[in-house]
């Protein structure tokens, strides 16, 4: 059973239970008046490969600018959420540079995303909580739309957003886009957490009795002859196990390819969408095994392929 399976058999909650406001404040807490020009929007394509968004070519989104790999500091997605909204986008892995330095360069770097000055890494000290930063010190509306249930609203990653939904289904960036209520008078924060390029890479009008499915969804090891087992034994020919068939596997990887060229049609109403002076950044929480050295899936695996992302940032207009 998968996650997502998990979820539907204790339904997830779907939007933010309101807490009671204190008196004299909205559940929230003032915020002060508008300090940045830009409206901030991160799209997270779920499980996208960074190699899988290149053969795609999604000429809408490369608009934006020059693809970069990065590499996700976590290999799935409640992890990589939280670590995504501390502010930390996923890194360029350079050497000789120390992580303190890269921090501080990194969060520089908002000052250009959100046209604002003075931003800097200790700005964000103590709370290193973007969407508080942005609403509470500049004056933002926070949002988030997020696909897959485990970043559900009940969930350590729902901290000082304004609104917070998990979409009804997992697969439909485009639902999402009317539900975003853009403010004329401040500029606005967005998370969109897209499931069209997370497993089984299904575009949502697709018949769901129609999706591939493969049991043991996660970081299953193939076993090969010569390995030696849990026990110390050796694993003779007659134990193989073939958990994976790598036609199928194939047809998984071409099946999120084509999620991310589907997706591209989304970005165009995305762009058509938002208001002036919107930055765009976009990017994945994580990559994905086609059955690199036994894996398939993402989470408990240690392999560069679920680390390697997609990159890129750059003002719509
Ligand atoms: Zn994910």
């Amino acid at each position: 059973m998968g996650l997502l399976d998990l979820f539907k058999k204790k339904e997830a909650p779907r939007s933010a239970p309101r807490p009671a406001p204190r008196p004299g404040a909205g559940a929230l807490g003032p915020r002060p008046d508008p300090r940045a020009e830009n409206n901030f929007v991160v799209v997270i394509l779920d499980s996208c490969r960074f190699d899988t968004f290149m053969k795609a070519e999604p000429k809408t989104i490369l608009k934006l600018g020059k693809p970069e790999k990065r590499y996700s500091y976590a290999s799935w997605t409640a992890p990589s959420h939280y670590n995504l909204l501390t502010g930390l986008l996923p890194h360029t892995t350079p050497p000789n540079v120390y992580a303190s330095d890269y921090y501080k360069e990194d969060f520089y770097n908002y000052n250009r995303r959100l046209g604002a000055k003075g931003i800097e890494f200790g700005k964000m000290v103590p709370g290193l909580w973007l969407p508080g930063f942005l609403r509470n010190t500049l004056g933002y509306a926070t949002h988030a739309r997020v696909s897959l249930p485990v970043l559900n609203p009940r969930t350590g990653v729902n901290r000082d957003f304004d609104s917070f939904q998990l979409m009804d289904k997992h697969n439909d960036m485009r639902a999402m886009l009317p539900t975003i209520p853009w403010s004329a008078d401040r500029p606005s924060f967005v998370l969109l957490n897209v499931g069209e390029t997370h497993y089984p890479y299904a575009k949502p009008d697709e018949d769901s009795s129609m999706w591939p499915r493969i049991s043991g969804v996660n970081g299953v090891f193939k076993k090969l002859e010569g390995q030696i087992d849990a026990q110390g034994n050796l694993i003779h020919q007659s134990e193989v196990q073939e958990f994976f068939d790598q036609d199928k596997l194939e047809q998984l990887r071409e099946r999120q390819v084509e999620t991310v060229r589907y997706l591209d049609g989304v970005f165009a109403e995305l762009y058509d969408v938002v208001p002036k002076n919107t930055y765009l950044v976009v990017t994945s929480d994580h990559g994905e095994l086609f059955g690199e050295a036994g894996y398939f899936g993402h989470g408990p695996i240690m392999h560069e392929k679920c680390f390697e992302v997609p990159y890129l940032e750059g003002k719509i207009r």
